[in-house]
């Protein structure tokens, strides 16, 4: 499949939350704003990091328990402008709408929020580098192309099946 069909959607995420997304089983986004579509997202780690870096790794520290170990800190906030990894989006509830009704079974929700709920991950080996966008945006080719290379051929079909 060519052309347009290999398209990626791109979600730019500021670190350490890109990473806690990517590699951290960080399973849901908390946004102010929603999206009706669902399927496969680039994770961009963002140029700029959150005001607050320590304050957020305590979050994800306390979140991936055991998991967490003392190279993450560093790991967590590296990587910038670059996409880490594909998660697919399963649903987002609608909670400051209509109040959240998702199950909550994970720690990483935030009240208020529209819960991106991730259900499967494909992780890049070689981050891809690529200037981030707003909202839902479309990777440049040579960036998507980029990312698809490093798949197997039935992760491709599975991630470009709902571009
Ligand atoms: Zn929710």
């Amino acid at each position: 499949m060519m052309g347009a069909s290999r398209q990626l959607w791109a979600l730019t995420v500021r670190q350490p939350w890109a990473w806690a997304l990517a590699w951290g089983g960080k399973n849901i986004e908390n946004r102010s704003w929603t999206t009706s579509y669902r399927g496969w997202i680039a994770i961009h780690a963002g140029k700029t990091l959150v005001d607050d870096v320590g304050r957020a790794q305590q979050f994800i520290q306390e979140r991936m328990g055991w998991r967490w170990r003392p190279h993450h800190a560093r790991q967590s906030v590296r990587a910038r402008g670059q996409v880490l990894a594909l998660a697919r989006l399963d649903a987002v509830c609608a909670g400051p709408v209509e109040g959240c009704a998702c199950p909550m079974d994970s720690a990483w929700a935030t009240v208020g929020a529209f819960h991106w709920r991730f259900g499967a991950w494909q992780h890049l080996r070689r981050p891809v580098a690529t200037a981030g966008g707003l909202g839902l945006w479309n990777l440049p080719q040579a960036a998507a192309d980029a990312v698809l290379a490093q798949l197997d051929e039935h992760a491709v079909h599975a991630v470009i099946a709902h571009g």
